[in-house]
């Protein structure tokens, strides 16, 4: 049987999707005989998602350049995009910084506070810079499913992945399965 490919990566965002993408626990094995992980919560930073996904799930904020690359990437790459956990769906945590801007975020963070990088702001390109407001994920690329939560139950990734299997693609989560954070 030829395996639906499915990739995650990240964005702005704790990795707590993630964890709770990995409490999926047992149920994980009934879908790898349906599924192959291009690239896993354990491994996408190590492996970017190759051409010809099927399901690309992507956690995080757009905060900087690199996200929206990272977002473009996904979007080109996979047939069907999955924006998971509030960060991805309206900007969530990350988004807090819209509330003072960036400039006086940034210093907040690196000049008024004690900071490992004392007395500088990061400005290295491989961090991308940084934009003036953090969004979700469909600013910047067609979403085709929102799992929101902070982060999302694992519930609710197992049913979007297994309706995707069985070849449909959810709308929208049945209501038990939202998480109101
Ligand atoms: S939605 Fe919550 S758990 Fe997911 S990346 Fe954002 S802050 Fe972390």
């Amino acid at each position: 049987m030829k395996k639906v490919k499915i990739a995650t990566d990240w964005l702005g965002g704790c990795a707590g999707c993630h964890m709770s993408f990995l409490d999926i626990d047992e149920r994980v094995v009934k879908l790898m005989d349906a599924v192959e992980f291009t690239s896993s919560p354990l491994t996408d930073l190590k492996h970017p998602p190759e051409d010809g996904v099927t399901v690309g799930i992507l956690e995080g904020a757009i905060c900087n350049s690199h996200n929206v690359e990272v977002a473009k990437r996904m979007r080109e790459r996979c047939q069907i995009l999955i924006a998971v956990g509030d960060c991805a769906t309206f900007g969530g945590v990350p988004a807090m910084r819209n509330l003072v801007g960036t400039e006086a975020a940034l210093k907040r963070a690196y000049l008024e506070t004690e900071s490992v990088v004392e007395g500088i702001i990061p400005d290295s390109p491989e961090l991308g810079k940084p934009l003036e407001t953090v969004t979700g994920v469909d600013k910047v690329v067609k979403v085709d499913l929102f799992i929101p939560g902070c982060p999302p139950r694992a519930d609710a990734f197992f049913y979007a992945l297994s309706e995707l299997l069985a070849g449909r693609t959810p709308v929208v989560l049945p209501p038990e399965l939202f998480t109101y954070d």
